[in-house]
């Protein structure tokens, strides 16, 4: 079965908790405090692989989940952070978070990408410790790993995408011109998925084409089977548009034309703008007159116009080579960048009217502020917005303007729930 949709939970692994211990040994009164701190949550990463063609396994395997993090022990140990999960996908997977819709991966090349991080371990008690207080009964439980529901759509990289009605002949056209051997029959949708093949121009120069299965009328509305595989065109730099231009099915070929544009253009507007090639098939079995008649009325829309019979590859050569100079000035198959958070889930008032305690030890500004936890695992610090969303917080909070009171200098350790910082203005 080809399945280019699901819906799956993934889950990054939380940090483990820091320990409680105090350094014991035989005859030796009681030591200081040695409890290590907690080992990092696994991380989700998603990686392609080219083994994979359908999402088919995701149906069955929906919550994907990577380890925790070893908790701290005694005599400073630091537990072991787990291993990240892999999760290998067909390349072309477009994964987004299925709450907002924001696309956080496009899986079209071989670099591996973390979808969801894991929680840092927890500080052991070791770190605790002070000239005031040198018996630290606590230490910090590890961090949650992120969590999410997500949706991963299979949106196939291809070059050219064929598009016609059923039984035009586009399967018998990517047949002749590549290795793929899709089913061709006289009927209707015998292509039930997606064929890729990959079209040599020469030696070192090929393209990939893809078989898209019958668009009927009503398919950009989810009628017929043509809506389940319009999101493959989605991405093709180039749509080679088929049509039966005999009408042995007692069919009109301006009329197919017509249609099929309309389905891809409300499928998404977009596709009425991609280029397009007009092949017009079963030359072999129209007259002179439907041939000219079709190409007057394709020519006149300025839309490049070709002649063949897949059946006895007549025209098929020239096909792939106008194929191959149009691809040449088209730019290259379109990827999705990831989508930031976005701002509106950053509320401008967050961190207003929590509660939090301050205390100064050696010279480190220990802030005490549980609720604090969930919004510091969402924070990119690579990412300016994020930063500043922090920060937000921080102000609102009124943990800054009580640091300050505290007479601190810039450049002192602030540590918030086990993260050191150094304070800036
Ligand atoms: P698809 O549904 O568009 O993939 O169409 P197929 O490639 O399965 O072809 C449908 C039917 O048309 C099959 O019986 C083919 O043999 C036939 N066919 C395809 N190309 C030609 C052609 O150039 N000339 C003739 N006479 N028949 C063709
Ligand atoms: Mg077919």
């Amino acid at each position: 079965m080809f399945v280019d949709q699901a819906k799956i939970k993934i889950k990054a692994g939380d940090g483990g908790d820091g320990a409680v211990s105090f350094h014991r040994e035989k005859y030796v009164a009681a030591g200081g405090p040695d409890g290590g701190d907690g080992g990092r949550g696994g991380d989700v990463i998603f990686q392609v692989d080219d083994n994979f063609s359908t999402l088919i396994d995701f149906r069955y395997k929906r919550k994907y989940a990577a380890e925790r993090g070893q908790d701290g022990s005694g005599r400073n140990c630091t537990g072991k952070s787990a291993p990240p999960l892999i999760i290998k996908v067909p390349r072309g997977t477009v994964i987004k978070d299925a709450e907002t819709g924001r696309i956080m991966a496009d899986m079209s090349t071989d670099e591996p990408k973390v979808l969801a991080r894991g929680g840092s371990g927890g500080k052991g008690n070791v770190h605790f410790a002070t000239s005031t207080r040198q018996i630290p009964k606590f230490a910090k439980p590890g961090f949650p790993g992120e969590e999410f529901e997500v949706t991963l759509e299979l949106k196939l990289l291809a070059d050219v995408g064929l598009v016609g009605f059923p039984n035009v002949g586009k399967s018998t056209l990517i047949s002749v011109v590549s290795a793929a051997k899709p089913k061709i029959a006289n009927y209707h949708f015998t292509t039930l998925t997606p064929v890729l093949g990959v079209v040599k121009t020469d030696e070192e120069k090929s393209f990939v084409m893809a078989d898209i299965p019958g668009l009927i009328e009503g398919a950009g509305d989810g009628i017929g089977l043509g809506h389940e595989f319009l999101r493959h065109v989605e991405r093709c730099r180039l749509i080679v548009h088929v049509v039966d231009v005999s009408g042995v099915e007692g069919r009109d070929p301006k009329e197919d034309f017509r249609i099929i544009n309309e389905e891809l253009e409300k499928f998404n507007s977009e596709l009425s703008e991609r280029p397009q090639i007009v092949a017009a098939n079963k030359t072999d079995m129209a007259t002179e007159e439907q041939i000219a008649d079709f190409r007057a009325f394709i020519e006149e829309k300025g839309i490049p116009f070709h002649c063949i019979s897949a059946a006895t590859t007549k025209g098929t050569h020239e096909l792939v080579m106008k194929i191959s100079e149009v691809l040449d000035t088209l730019p290259p198959i379109k990827e999705f960048e990831a989508e930031p958070i976005p701002q509106a889930q950053l509320d401008e008032t967050a961190g207003t009217g929590k509660a939090f305690e301050i205390t100064l030890e050696d010279g480190i500004y220990y802030v005490d502020a549980p609720w604090i936890q969930p919004i510091m695992r969402t924070i990119n610090p690579d990412d300016y917005s994020s930063l500043q969303y922090f920060q937000r917080v921080l102000i609102n909070s009124g943990i800054i303007a009580k640091l300050e009171e505290m007479d601190i200098n810039e450049g002192d350790t602030v540590d918030i729930e086990g993260f050191e910082f150094d304070f800036v203005y």
